[in-house]
């Protein structure tokens, strides 16, 4: 961080004489940034709402908040703001426990000087910068644990999660839900004979055309292999076959290239009172089952 960066510092200070030894303080270390200074957690949290700010200094025992709920507010109200406690000697304890709950540091009122100040600002604020982009990492690899690497779609490990909160709907509210499993037919022999650049190219065409084709709340995943599963919430039997009948049609009549067809077979099942995620996931299984018994390129519901 070069030192022009810091532009604005918010000191949240209820008592004066400490505000105005803060601003001196920042004066003789002859810090440009701007200083607002307000006296209440209220006025503090709409300031970071309305205005772009570097760090902000926080009293924690103001007129509107005491203690270490004062910093846990202004964090949930600002995210991305690097925060430096002020306590006074008496409740050192604090500070430690505003720095463990997301404060970047806590100086002690009394034992800072404007040294001492300046740099914990500065390192508070890279602090902080790293601490956002760690968090920006960890959200991108939670993302990509959920996402099928090759189609982009949903993954087994996310098609759980939100099957689960699905069923639980669907038992509370007695809405319909239905599924539909498929599986391409003789894919084997797609890789075998056009090799497997042409099979991923088959597997994520099929995830496009599929995704395209139904409702943005249904949840298309990626079950494994060459194997697809759509939960439909709000969808009955008779038309998740429907539905099925849509996706075997637009499958079986695509250009998948160099003269490529590829079609599917289908399980269909509608949620029922008693199921859980395995006996509503396994009766589509068995339907698709059915259907491959049966002649590939076809549906069966159970
Ligand atoms: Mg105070």
């Amino acid at each position: 961080m070069s030192k022009s960066s810091m532009n604005t510092i918010l000191l949240i200070e209820d008592d004066p004489g400490d505000a105005l030894l803060i601003k001196e303080m920042l004066e003789y270390q002859e810090c440009k940034a701007h200083l607002v200074t307000v006296e209440r957690l209220s006025e503090g949290i709409k300031y970071l709402q309305q205005n772009v700010c570097d760090i902000v200094l926080l009293d924690m025992n103001l007129p509107d908040s005491s203690g270490l709920p004062t910093m846990t507010r202004l964090l949930d109200a600002a995210p991305s703001i690097p925060i430096i406690v002020l306590t006074g000697l008496s409740d050192e304890s604090f500070g430690t426990e505003a720095v463990k709950s997301g404060a970047q540091d806590y100086l002690v009122k009394g034992d800072i000087d404007g040294r001492i100040l300046k740099r914990a600002m500065f390192y508070a604020v890279e602090r902080k910068k790293l601490e956002i982009a760690l968090k920006q990492t960890r959200d991108l690899f939670e993302r990509q644990a959920r996402i099928d690497y090759l189609t982009g779609i949903y993954n087994r490990l996310m098609f759980t999660e939100l099957l689960e909160a699905e069923l639980q709907r669907a038992r509370r509210y007695g809405s319909d839900l239905s599924l539909i499993m498929f599986d391409l037919d003789h894919f084997k022999k797609v890789n075998d004979d056009y090799g497997h650049n042409m099979g991923d190219h088959v597997l994520k065409e099929v995830a496009l055309l599929v995704s395209e084709s139904i409702r943005a709340h249904d949840i298309l995943t990626r079950w494994g292999g060459e194997e697809f599963m759509v939960l439909i919430p709000k969808c009955d039997h008779s038309n998740a076959v429907i539905l099925a009948e849509k996706l075997r049609c637009l499958l079986e009549f695509h250009d998948f290239g160099s003269g490529l067809q590829v079609t599917a077979s289908f399980g269909v099942t509608q949620f029922r009172a008693d199921d859980h995620a395995d006996s509503f996931t396994v009766r589509s299984d068995q339907a698709l089952y059915k259907a491959k018994q049966n002649g590939r390129n076809r549906i069966e519901a159970l």
